[in-house]
C-alpha cells in the first residue's frame, strides 16, 4: 500500500505521515529531508545555490544515513532546499531514491510536494494537506523558537509565503493537488483530529487491514 501525502510547508503533513506509517506498519519517507540534505551539503561545502551542476552532484553524493540530522530543520536550510528543488536535474536524481523507498514491502507513506503527482502517481490513497498561511507560520514559528531560533513571526510568515510561491510556481513538479487526492484542511484541526480524518479516508478506500475494498 502506498499513501502519498502532499502539501505546503508546516501544513502538518509530516506529523500526519509519520503517524499513519506507524498505524499501518509501513515505511516512511520525508522527501523534503532529501532536498534539505542536498541544500545542507551545498551550504556546508560552500557551493553556491545557483550552481546547478554543483547541486546535481550534491544530490548524487547524498548520504541517506544523514537524513535525521537536526541541522536539516533550520530556517536557512528549508529556504535553500526550495531553491535547489527548482532544478529538474536535482529532482531527477532524488526521484529514483524516492521510488526505491515506495517499492519497499508492505508499502510506504511518503510526504512532500509532488508525491501524488510525480513520484507515486498510482498511490493507493492520496491526501493533500493544507492550512492557512498564518496558522502554518504560527506552527513553524513555535518550532523555531523551541529550537532557539530568534526569527520573528512576520519573517516566518513572509518566508512561508515566499516558499509557497516558489514551490507552486516552478516549472518542474510544482506543488499542486493531484486530481484524485483528498483535501484535508488542518487549519482548525489538531494532530489527533487530522489523524482520525485521514484514517477514516484511508480505511474507506482500503479497508482497515490495508486491502483495497
Ligand atoms: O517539506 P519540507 O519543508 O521539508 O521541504 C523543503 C523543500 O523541499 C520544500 O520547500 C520544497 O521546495 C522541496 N520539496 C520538493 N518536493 C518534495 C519535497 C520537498 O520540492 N517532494
Amino acid at each position: 500500500m502506498i499513501i502519498a501525502i502532499d502539501g505546503p510547508a508546516a501544513s502538518g503533513k509530516g506529523t500526519l505521515a509519520k503517524r499513519l506509517a506507524a498505524h499501518y506498519a509501513l515505511s516512511y519517507l520525508d522527501s523534503g529531508a532529501l532536498y534539505r540534505a542536498v541544500a545542507r551539503d551545498m551550504l556546508s561545502i560552500g557551493v553556491a545555490l545557483t550552481d546547478r551542476p554543483g547541486a546535481e552532484q550534491a544530490a548524487h553524493d547524498l548520504d541517506p544515513s544523514s537524513l535525521d540530522d537536526p541541522a536539516l530543520r533550520t530556517f536557512d536550510v528549508g529556504k535553500a532546499a526550495s531553491v535547489i528543488a527548482q532544478y529538474p536535474e536535482v529532482r531527477a536524481v532524488l526521484l529514483d531514491r524516492q521510488r526505491a523507498i515506495a517499492k519497499t514491502e508492505p508499502g510506504a507513506v511518503l510526504d512532500g510536494r509532488d508525491i501524488g503527482t510525480v513520484v507515486c502517481p498510482n498511490a493507493d490513497v492520496k491526501l493533500f494537506v493544507v492550512a492557512s498561511p498564518k496558522e502554518r507560520a504560527r506552527r513553524r514559528h513555535q518550532e523555531l523558537q523551541a529550537a532557539g531560533n530568534t526569527a520573528s513571526f512576520d519573517d516566518v510568515l513572509e518566508e512561508i509565503e515566499r516558499r509557497d510561491a516558489r514551490d507552486r510556481d516552478r516549472a518542474t513538479a510544482p506543488l499542486q493537488q493531484a486530481s484524485d487526492a483528498h483535501l484535508l484542511d488542518t487549519t482548525i484541526l489538531d494532530i489527533e483530529a487530522a489523524f482520525k480524518v485521514a484514517v477514516d479516508l484511508i480505511d474507506a478506500a482500503m479497508g482497515p487491514t490495508g486491502r483495497e475494498t
